[in-house]
């Protein structure tokens, strides 16, 4: 048999590789100018893996305030004794942010919710996972994302 590419006599097997997309025979030597035949197959497994990968994608989670946030923000400033002018003086912000926030007006921005967060020592925002059908899926292993979020839900 001779290799395809040099025309050289092939000792033994000779390997199968494939060159501009069509099998052929070659030598030791010219092996490295084609793409061996097994590799094709680990590419395209390769590639299948990747795809499963992508479709068990590991849950994301994202910052969401709590529910009635503004009334726990109400709450706090009154337990404290503080009119809404005192509590927007002490986080630097407008008394009527204040208002509107306590109002549920308007959805306070994060670095006003990081103030108020450090300011009363309390947490506004939960993490929720992104993708709610993902966790229901791990509940056999949650991860320890899964369990904080299990134990929150609970209180
Ligand atoms: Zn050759």
């Amino acid at each position: 048999m001779e290799c395809e590419i040099c025309g050289r006599e092939i000792k033994g097997k000779g390997f199968r590789v494939i060159v501009e997309g069509s099998e052929i025979t070659v030598c030791a030597r010219c092996k490295e100018y084609g793409t061996a035949k097994p590799e094709i197959v680990d590419q395209s497994s390769r590639k299948k893996l990747v795809l499963k990968k992508k479709q068990v994608r590991p849950i994301e989670f994202t910052e969401e305030m709590i529910e009635n946030y503004h009334l726990i923000i109400k709450r706090e400033r009154e337990k404290r004794g503080w009119s809404q002018d005192v509590l927007a003086k002490k986080i630097q912000e407008k008394v009527s942010l204040i208002r509107k926030i306590e109002n549920n007006e308007i959805t306070p921005e994060p670095g006003v919710v990081e103030k108020l967060e450090r300011l009363f020592n309390i947490k506004l925002r939960e993490k929720v996972p992104e993708v709610k059908v993902d966790l229901r899926k791990s509940n056999l292993s949650p991860t320890l994302g899964d369990v904080v979020i299990i134990k929150k839900r609970k209180n």
